[in-house]
């Protein structure tokens, strides 16, 4: 017979451990099914890193409502859980006057989106903060921060497993249909499969979200498609010469390559935009003559020969090359129609700061599902 489970979160990236961690700390019994060998091997593994104020999205979306919410969680989480990380601020720079414009629409939809702390600073006052930046303007984010993104998703599992729920590695998610109100699932490899039926399915598979949708017998027409934006990153030789996050003015399907800054102070830059038909990680070291273009003309003191391929990530977009950029989608039955399952699609950026946010609206909608 097959075992019975309250809620199935498919997936552990960041997501999927922050809502099984938000529903097994509401009383609920969880499992999580991963299809890889360890947790946070997925998107949740090739990010900046970055704890994004909420600056860029449009207002009212949910990236801007939920990475506002998430971030002031991640932090109160971390200082709580002791999860390393640092709110070093971040210069997001316009490097010529045609910029100017642009950065300041950037300040408007920021505040937009209830993030009031922004500075404007002109050259001299940037510089005082960072001297090797050049740039003719720039906007200082103080509560842009840092995470260690592997600590958090351990932090996540451990409470899962403390509040009674269990986290299956080498689980895929092979199929499943609705049934009497219930989902019966089949998870595993495919010469030992067990199945397990759910009250409710949280489908946060990442990159695997469209496929594990159909694999559940979601109408084809019901769910986005799914296009890889790969994003390559370089590291520095040598010691950072920033102490802030450096970004240049958005660019389209990304933020730009910026500088980022890991718990260590070592300092990486990207991710660029690249549209691959399937994924790969790997880092073509000839991207790099892009880079040095791009990250001299903030920092024009970068040297020769000391950028080197690092790694690369895939961004989950639901809209393509020459799109506009599409919102988080989180699809429940009254979308799709099958009873008690939610999708999770397109989270790329800022999905690791707005986890715990992106959780708190999932317990919100099951617990909606409860009232009724
Ligand atoms: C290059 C890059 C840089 C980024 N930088 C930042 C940043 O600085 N700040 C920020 O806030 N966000 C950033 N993001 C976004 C952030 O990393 C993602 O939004 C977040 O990690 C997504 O987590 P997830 O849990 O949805 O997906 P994942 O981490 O991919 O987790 C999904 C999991 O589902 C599993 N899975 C797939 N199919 C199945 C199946 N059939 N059965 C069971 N399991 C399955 C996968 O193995 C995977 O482990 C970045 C993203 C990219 C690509």
């Amino acid at each position: 017979m097959a075992e019975c489970i309250e809620c199935v979160v498919v997936g552990a990236g960041v997501v999927g451990l922050a809502i099984a961690r938000a529903l097994a700390r509401s009383g609920r019994d969880v499992l999580v099914l991963e299809a890889e060998e360890a947790i946070g091997t997925g998107i949740s593994s090739r990010s900046s890193e970055v704890i994004h104020a909420g600056i860029y999205d449009p207002q009212g979306s949910a990236k801007a409502r939920w990475c506002v919410e998430g971030r002031q969680l991640l932090y109160e989480y971390c200082a709580r859980h002791g999860v390393e990380h640092r709110r070093c601020g971040k210069l997001i720079v316009a490097t010529d006057d045609a910029q100017r414009p642009r950065l300041r629409q950037i300040e408007s939809a920021a505040h937009a989106n209830g993030v009031t702390d922004l500075r404007w600073l002109e050259a001299a006052e940037a510089r005082e903060l960072e001297p090797a930046l050049r740039c003719v303007a720039a906007l200082h984010s103080p509560s842009s921060g840092i995470v260690d993104s592997h600590g958090l998703m351990l932090s996540l599992q451990g409470e899962i497993e403390q509040a009674g729920g269990s986290v299956v590695c080498r689980a895929p998610l092979i199929g499943g249909r609705a049934e009497r109100g219930l989902i019966r699932i089949q998870a595993g490899a495919a010469d030992e499969t067990v199945s397990v039926t759910a009250s409710m399915v949280i489908n946060s598979a990442g990159l695997g979200a469209q496929e594990v949708a159909r694999r559940l017998g979601v109408a084809p027409p019901l769910i986005p498609p799914l296009h890889y934006a790969k994003g390559s990153y370089f590291s520095l030789r040598g010691s950072a010469p920033f102490e802030r996050l450096i970004y240049p003015v958005p660019e389209p399907g990304g933020l730009g390559v910026h500088l980022t800054l890991d718990l260590a102070g070592r300092a990486r830059f990207g991710p660029d935009v690249e549209w691959v038909e399937q994924p790969d990680f790997v880092v073509d070291p000839l991207r790099s003559a892009r880079f040095y273009e791009a990250i001299r003309r903030y920092w024009p003191a970068l040297p020769d020969s000391c950028l080197q391929p690092a790694y690369a990530g895939i961004r989950p977009k639901i809209t393509g090359p020459g799109e506009p950029a599409a919102d988080f989608v989180m699809q429940g039955p009254r979308q799709h129609g099958i009873p008690r399952l939610i999708n999770l699609y397109g989270i790329e950026s800022p999905g690791l700061t707005a986890s715990l946010a992106i959780a708190r609206a999932v317990v919100g909608c099951v617990q909606a599902w409860d009232a009724t």
